[in-house]
C-alpha cells in the first residue's frame, strides 16, 4: 500500500458514528443534518432521473448549472465569473480539494495549512508528494499570528489550504487575516485553495468573504463549494471548483481522470436550488442559529463553558473550563460509550496535540436529539468531571 495511506486510520467520523450506532448513542458526532434538504430540489432530482438523459453529462459540468453558480455567487456574494471558463462541478468539495492540489502541486512543493483542519488536505497532499507547513489557529478567536504565518512560507511554497467558515472551530477567517494571507500568497507567487463550503452557514448577521476577493488573489485563488452543504444534503455529492481561466483548465485536467463527472440529475437538481431567492438561504440560516442557540443555552445551563459559534454547524466544547480534566480523546470515547453521547475530539484536526481540550458538537439536529444530547453531556460531566 502507498505509505501515505498504509499509516492512516479510519476517519473519526466513521470511529464515532460506528461507536454511537453499536452503543445506540445520540450522535452529535458527525456533521450531517438530521433533516433532508428541500423538498422541491429533491423533486427536480427525482424528475431529472427519470426524465434523463443519464449518461455522462459534460466533463466540466452541466452548462446550466455552472451558470447557476456563476449566476448565484454573483448574486449573493458579488463575485463576477465567467461559467464557461471559470467553473468546473465535481463530485463534491473532497473531489474539489482532491483535484486542486494534485493539479497544482509537484513533488518536493510545499503547502501552508492551517491547524485545526480539515482531516482530507493533508493525506491528499502527501499523496501528491507535497510537503506541509503548519500554521496553528489558537482559541477563542482563532486568529492568524502574522510572525508564524510569515515563517511558514518560502521559495518552495506552491500553495495555501484555508477553509473559512472554519470546521471544526466554527470561527470565521475576517477581512483582516485573509488580506495577511493573500499578502503571503502574492509575494511567494502560491495559489490558495479556500474551502468555503460553510460559506452559507454564518450566523448574527456575519458575512462570507471569499478568499476570491481577497487583495491580489482573483487570478490565484481556486474558491471550492458544496451543494451538499447549501442544501443541508451531506450525502449529494456535487461540488464546485471556482478560479480563473488558466487556474480552470489546470483543475480541470486533474478532474477529468479522478471522477470525470457527476450524476446529471444531481447536478440539474442543484442548478435549480442554487437559483432559489437570498430569502430562502435566509431562512436555512436563520434555523440553524436557532438550533445552536438552543444546544448553547441548555448546556450553559448545565455548567458547560462553550466557544463562539460563528458559522458552520458546529460548536465547540471546552472541556477544562467545563471542570473536566480529560483530553477531548479520552473524553468522547468515554462520553459514547459510557454517557450514550458522541462528540468529536478536536485534536483529530490536529498533527500535534492542541493546546486546549475541546470537543465538536454538531447543532443541526431536531430539538428532542439536541435535548437528549444535552442530557448525555449533562450525565458525562457529572461523571468525568
Ligand atoms: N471541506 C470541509 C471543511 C468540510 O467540512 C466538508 C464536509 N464535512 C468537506 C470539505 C467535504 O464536502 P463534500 O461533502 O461536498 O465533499
Amino acid at each position: 500500500m502507498n505509505p501515505v495511506y498504509a499509516s492512516l486510520g479510519d476517519t473519526i467520523f466513521d470511529v464515532m458514528s460506528g461507536l454511537a450506532r453499536e452503543t445506540g448513542a445520540v450522535n452529535l458526532g458527525q456533521g450531517f443534518p438530521e433533516w433532508d434538504g428541500p423538498e422541491d430540489v429533491r423533486q427536480r432530482a427525482a424528475d431529472a432521473l427519470m426524465k434523463g438523459p443519464n449518461q455522462y453529462p459534460p466533463m466540466r459540468g452541466l452548462p446550466h448549472l455552472r451558470e447557476a453558480v456563476a449566476e448565484h455567487y454573483g448574486r449573493l456574494q458579488g463575485i463576477q465569473l465567467d461559467w464557461k471558463t471559470e467553473v468546473t462541478i465535481t463530485s463534491g468539495a473532497t473531489e474539489a480539494l482532491a483535484a486542486a492540489l494534485l493539479s497544482v502541486l509537484s513533488p518536493s512543493d510545499e503547502v501552508v495549512l492551517f491547524e485545526p483542519m480539515y482531516d482530507s488536505y493533508l493525506p491528499m497532499l502527501r499523496r501528491a508528494g507535497a510537503t506541509a507547513r503548519f500554521v496553528r489557529l489558537k482559541p477563542p478567536h482563532w486568529r492568524v499570528d502574522p510572525a508564524e504565518l510569515a515563517a511558514a512560507f518560502n521559495e518552495k511554497t506552491r500553495a495555501v489550504v484555508l477553509n473559512t467558515p472554519l470546521n471544526p472551530s466554527a470561527s470565521l477567517i475576517g477581512a483582516e487575516d485573509l488580506s495577511l494571507i493573500a499578502a503571503q500568497c502574492v509575494k511567494h507567487d502560491c495559489i490558495a485553495i479556500s474551502d468555503e463550503v460553510w460559506e452559507h452557514c454564518v450566523f448574527d448577521g456575519a458575512v462570507h468573504i471569499s478568499m476570491l476577493d481577497a487583495p491580489g488573489m482573483r487570478e490565484r485563488t481556486i474558491k471550492i463549494g458544496s451543494a451538499g452543504k447549501i442544501f443541508s444534503m451531506t450525502g449529494w455529492k456535487v461540488g464546485f471548483a471556482c478560479a480563473a481561466p488558466a487556474l480552470s483548465e489546470a483543475f480541470a485536467k486533474a478532474h477529468q481522470f479522478l471522477t470525470f463527472t457527476t450524476p446529471p440529475n444531481l447536478q440539474e437538481a442543484v442548478a435549480f436550488g442554487l437559483a432559489k431567492p437570498r430569502e430562502h438561504f435566509d431562512a436555512m440560516r436563520e434555523q440553524l442559529a436557532r438550533q445552536r442557540d438552543r444546544l448553547a443555552t441548555a448546556l450553559r445551563q448545565e455548567g458547560f463553558s462553550l466557544l463562539p459559534a460563528a458559522g458552520t454547524y458546529f460548536m465547540a466544547v471546552d472541556l477544562a473550563a467545563s471542570g473536566i480534566a480529560l483530553s477531548d480523546a479520552e473524553f468522547a470515547v468515554r462520553a459514547v460509550k459510557e454517557c450514550g453521547i458522541a462528540t468529536i475530539p478536536f485534536s483529530a484536526f490536529y498533527t500535534r496535540p492542541p493546546e486546549s481540550a475541546l470537543v465538536r458538537l454538531c447543532f443541526a439536529k431536531s430539538d428532542a436529539t439536541l435535548d437528549r444530547g444535552v442530557e448525555g453531556l449533562a450525565k458525562a460531566r457529572k461523571l468525568l468531571a
